[in-house]
Order: structure tokens, then sequence, then C-alpha cells
């Protein structure tokens, strides 16, 4: 079960804060999308184009990570000039592996953020980072397959 053991449990990703970041050495923050910076089909709100803010002028690079469309992906993070993928496969930590290369980050300097145990968190522990798991955001409004999940998760999480 430690493999789904996220290292930082909070409640919203602005709770990542510089000093966390700062005192765990983070360069890079491997990001989800859906439920974890935005409610399902949102754009980044105000809160998160000033946490993004701080980010970039903190020098912390933010990459999101999602299993769902590049499309998808590209309407929010376009707007902001991040680098952003879709279609990852997450938890398989392959395609990630490779943007590390490209973005030249190490698991050590690396964060991974989400709101999924056996995808985010999963994915993050293989690939060698620190884990965060945040509360997902626009709960109710998720698809009944993530809502099943959810099921799942809060079995597991009780035997911690
Ligand atoms: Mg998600």
């Amino acid at each position: 079960m430690k493999f789904l053991k996220p290292n930082y449990e909070f409640e919203h990703f602005t709770d990542v804060s510089l000093d966390f970041l700062r005192n765990h050495n983070v360069k890079a923050i491997f990001s989800d999308l859906d439920s974890t910076l935005a409610a399902h089909d949102e754009l980044g709100d105000d809160e998160f184009t000033k946490w993004h803010e701080k980010l970039e002028s903190n020098g912390v690079k933010l990459i999101v990570v999602s299993n769902n469309s590049q499309g998808r992906v590209d309407r929010f993070t376009k707007p902001y000039n991040i680098i952003g993928n879709g279609m990852c496969g997450k938890p398989l930590p392959s395609k990630i592996k490779k943007i590390m290369k490209e973005v030249g980050v190490t698991s050590e300097d690396s964060l991974f953020l989400g709101d999924q145990l056996f995808t985010d968190v999963l994915c993050g522990k293989m690939l060698g980072m620190k884990t965060v798991l945040v509360h997902p955001l626009g709960e109710e409004h998720e698809p009944w397959t993530v809502r099943w999940k959810r099921g799942l998760e809060a079995s597991i999480k009780k035997r911690w």
C-alpha cells in the first residue's frame, strides 16, 4: 500500500506554498489537471493565476500531465504558457520520464501533485518523486467513473 500513500496531503493546490517548495528543494511540479488545478473542464481561476505567478517568479516550473485529451490540456495551459501534456497514460511513468528529460529535471527536484491515488500518487511514486495529494475540486461534477474510484480510495485510506 505504500505506493498509494502520498508523502503529503493538502486541501488545495495553493497549500503547496513557496516555503514548502523551498524546504523540499522542488524545482518542478508535475501536476494533474482535472479536479487538481481546476474542476472538470474549467479553466484556471484567479487563485490559480496568482499561484502560478508566484511559481514563475520564483523559478519553479509547472508542467501539466493529464490523462485527458491534448485539446482539454491546451485550453487550460495556453493562456499561461505552461507546458501541457495530454494522454499521459498515468500511472505508467514512461511518457512523463521523457518529459522530465526534455525539461531537464530529476526526480529529486520534482514534485507530483494530483487528486487521485491510482493515477497520480502511484505515478509519482513510480517516478521516484515526492507526492502531494489534494482534495478534488468540484467533486460533485465528476464523471461516475471517477466517483467510483473515490470509494475505493476511501477504503484504502482507512487502512493507513
Ligand atoms: Mg484529477
